[in-house]
């Protein structure tokens, strides 16, 4: 039987992975390794990246627009957008509460020793110092009012998602007010455009195969293991909590409040989650996203158009679950004792900051050292963890955006329902 696309993506994964592992086990400072990286390998990576990065602006403007749009009236909008955010901010709490759980249990950071924490503080310092938040930022009023963009085009420019988003969905607002024979043409213009973005995902997934391949060995032939022996316990604690969330709570949340089978759902969704873990980056990963959300699981155009890039812009459990895990372990580095208090303090603001934080690689590193900064831990902490951060990233997208898919499957298994879907799922081929 000749493999098919899954399959095909899943060996680039396995593949890519290994060869960079062989290779910086056995030539990581070879000059030819560098070059495979320079020429062959990061560049393959990067196109693939670049697409479905050059997507995502488009894709959200379109189909967030139309979805709202195709939701009809607004009390139907504000019901599904607080369904929505409810379930975003019910599932992020949970995840960073396994964290928090599974880091007072562990306690990676009462062993570290002190040598390897001076050294990791020493190495990554400057890079600690460069990824800090700008003056300015955390939360607060100017938070809200800079979700409004001044304008559009300039928003969509900076890549600014929240800008994006507040645009599409005062868009699609204002077309559901207008007589329908009036909106019609626009909306079908821009239903057009969203299904051409998902064509061009079609066609980028053919390349996904050898994008992800190129991704990974770049990161694994130049990732030094050794820190990750240093770190192992907080990494173990980290990536056991990302499991139990990933595989645990979201099999009882498909199967009580989406009523799905979680065997299928997750054979189903799994370009997505490779795509996630290979570029470490909701935003990068929302066109498979929508694209598999529609054709493979039975997601309503209007409900995935609606959700999921709302989803990859505010949902983020893993991320949440990660904040709360490290704010622990650096604490308990430091050996600042933190009360039971001021733990719901950092899950609050771990919640929020997950809300906050942008969908691409790194995207939560600056907004965690507020979190630090909020409860007295020194910021510059971070540097402890920053050697381990992209591996720990690529685990917590993969959470990032299955938590997406299974709060599409919850809202339209209430709302509009779920569409049938073939039983073979080889959607992504099918350009
Ligand atoms: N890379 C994550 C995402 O895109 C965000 C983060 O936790 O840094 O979902």
């Amino acid at each position: 039987m000749k493999p098919g696309l899954h399959q095909k993506i899943l060996a680039g994964l396995l593949l890519g992975g290994a060869a960079g592992v062989a290779c910086n086990v056995l030539a990581a400072d070879a000059r030819w390794l560098a070059a495979v990286n320079t020429y062959v390998a990061g560049p393959v990576g990067q196109i693939f990246l670049r697409m479905l990065f050059m997507v995502v602006v488009p894709l959200v403007f379109a189909s967030l627009t139309v979805g709202v749009a195709l939701l009809g009236d607004l009390r139907r909008v504000g019901r599904v957008g607080a369904k929505t955010i409810g379930y975003f901010l019910v599932t992020t709490a949970a995840a960073c509460v396994i964290g928090l759980v599974l880091v007072n249990q562990f306690e990676p950071g009462g062993g570290l020793d002190p040598t390897t924490r001076a050294s990791l503080l020493e190495t990554y310092r400057s890079e600690a110092a460069q990824r800090a938040p700008e003056a300015g930022a955390g939360f607060g009023i100017h938070t809200l009012v800079n979700i409004v963009p001044r304008n559009p085009i300039d928003a969509a420019t900076r890549g600014d998602m929240l800008g994006v988003i507040f645009f599409s969905l005062m868009l699609g607002i204002a077309l559901t007010l207008l007589p329908s024979d009036r909106a019609r043409p626009l909306v079908r213009v821009l239903e057009a455009l969203g299904d051409a973005m998902v064509a061009i995902i079609g066609i980028v997934m053919k390349i996904a195969p050898y994008g992800v391949a190129g991704l990974i060995f770049v990161v694994t032939s130049r990732f030094g293991w050794g820190i990750l022996r240093e770190l192992a316990v907080y990494v173990a604690v980290a990536i056991a909590g990302l499991l139990i969330h990933q595989t645990v709570s979201f099999s009882l949340l498909l199967r009580f409040l989406g009523r799905m089978s979680p065997w299928d759902f997750f054979r189903r969704a799994e370009p997505v989650m490779i795509t996630a873990f290979s570029t470490s980056s909701s935003n990068a990963t929302l066109p498979t996203t929508i694209k598999v959300s529609e054709e493979a699981l039975g997601i309503p155009k209007e409900i995935a158009g609606f959700v999921l890039p709302l989803g990859a812009t505010m949902n983020m459990n893993g991320t949440a679950l990660f904040e709360g895990v490290t704010v622990l372990f650096v604490a308990q580095v430091f050996g600042v004792d933190l009360s039971v208090g001021e733990q719901a303090i950092v899950l609050a603001l771990s919640v929020l900051m997950a809300v906050g934080a942008a969908g691409v690689p790194g995207g939560s590193i600056p907004l965690l050292m507020l979190v630090l900064q909020a409860v007295g831990v020194p910021g510059e902490g971070i540097a402890l963890v920053l050697g381990v951060d992209r591996i720990l990233d690529m685990c917590r997208t993969v959470v990032n955006v299955t938590g997406d898919m299974t709060a599409a499957v919850y809202v339209a298994r209430t709302e509009a329902g779920l569409r049938p879907v073939p039983e073979e799922v080889e959607v992504v081929a099918a350009g």
